[in-house]
């Protein structure tokens, strides 16, 4: 992730911390140091803080179960909202899964536990306010430890559902059914948020883009898993040359019904137009040559490059095709009508 520092490991998994975490912690402290708002001191930062390290080993707790059964952990970033544990890959075995799921919300209630046995122990010695904050952390335990196990992606708990479907289902059913689960839960609690609590409504929206988003993930990546670029482009590829006027271009697109041309200039890629381009270009300078205002900052792939490698390429840089390139020569294009239309034939054979 960009704007992370690494501040330790811990069994070799760097733990980082993202800019905007670091700026929120050390304005928590610059608030309490000098007092800017009565109601945070140092106490509550150093509260704060080891909240924070609560959230280190909910996210260690998956690492270490999940390096147990051989899945790579680059690394565990922290970032204001949480950890996020960054794995190498998904665990296959819907077993495995369960429990290095589970792991993260059962390490906040087991620290709950035993910050009530401490509380338990202490509360003759301690002070009122000292008590209260160890109250507090409790509490915030417990909540942390619940919250992740609702049965809605992106939470642990929606792990957990999986897990357990998937030992009866494909997983890609599994996966299917967990985010429907999920949607239904985060409808119902959008509705129990109306009458009673509004901050139930934004945790809803969140827990259903986050289930939708992972099924979506899931699918592209199981359904297109072993696909690459070779097996789906278009090699027979219409070019043109930096030469051609746009108005010629604008009636070959209409004419040929492709939204996008590889412009090549003696044998070389040179850029590439699309209809985004022309559309730009007010009516009366359509005789200008396109080499004017193709986008020459070209993104390519390669034949051997996987296809949701692809996907996240044309995303990323909001582009509908990519020239696939092989030695620097022209081999094919490859647009994201192509894959589209790969996973639905893909999809319709799963019903
Ligand atoms: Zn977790």
């Amino acid at each position: 992730m960009k704007y992370s520092f690494k501040i330790f490991s811990v069994f070799g998994i760097p733990i980082e911390l993202h800019i905007s975490f670091l700026a929120l912690i050390l304005l928590i402290y610059i608030i309490a140091l000098f007092n800017f708002v009565p109601s945070i001191n140092l106490l509550t930062a150093v509260l704060i803080t080891l909240i924070f390290a609560t959230v280190v080993l909910h996210e260690l707790s998956h690492s270490y179960f999940a390096r147990r059964y051989g899945i790579k952990i680059e690394r565990i970033v922290l970032l204001p909202i949480g950890g996020v544990s960054e794995m190498e890959e998904l665990p296959k075995d819907p077993a495995q899964e369960l429990r290095i799921s589970l792991a993260g919300p059962v390490a906040n209630l087991v620290i709950a536990a035993i910050s009530f046995v401490v509380l338990i122990i202490l509360r003759p010695y301690l002070s009122i306010v000292l008590l209260g904050a160890l109250y507090y952390f409790i509490v915030v335990n417990l909540l942390l430890g619940l919250f992740n196990l609702l049965p809605a992606f992106p939470m642990d708990g929606g792990r957990i559902l999986r897990a357990f479907l998937a030992e009866r289902m494909s997983f890609i059913k599994a996966t299917k059914q967990a985010a429907t689960i999920g949607k239904q839960f985060a409808i119902v609690m959008a509705i129990v948020g109306v009458f009673f609590n509004f901050i139930l409504i934004l945790i809803a929206i969140f827990v259903y883009v986050g289930a939708d988003s992972e099924y979506k993930s899931v699918v592209v990546s199981t359904l297109l898993g072993d696909d690459m670029v070779k097996d789906i482009m278009t090699t027979d590829v219409n070019t043109l040359s930096p030469e051609n006027t746009i108005e010629d271009t604008l009636r070959t697109m209409f004419s040929e019904k492709h939204m996008g041309y590889p412009v090549m200039d003696s044998g070389t890629l040179v850029g590439i137009i699309t209809f985004e381009d022309i559309s730009k270009v007010p009516e009366d300078e359509r005789d200008k040559p396109i080499g004017d205002v193709m986008s020459t900052e070209l993104i390519t792939s390669d034949p051997n490059e996987g296809l949701v490698q692809t996907i996240e390429k044309l995303n990323k840089n909001r582009i509908g095709r990519v020239p696939v390139l092989k030695d620097g020569k022209l081999v094919g294009i490859v647009s994201k009508t192509d894959i589209t239309n790969t996973l639905q034939k893909r999809e319709l054979k799963l019903d």
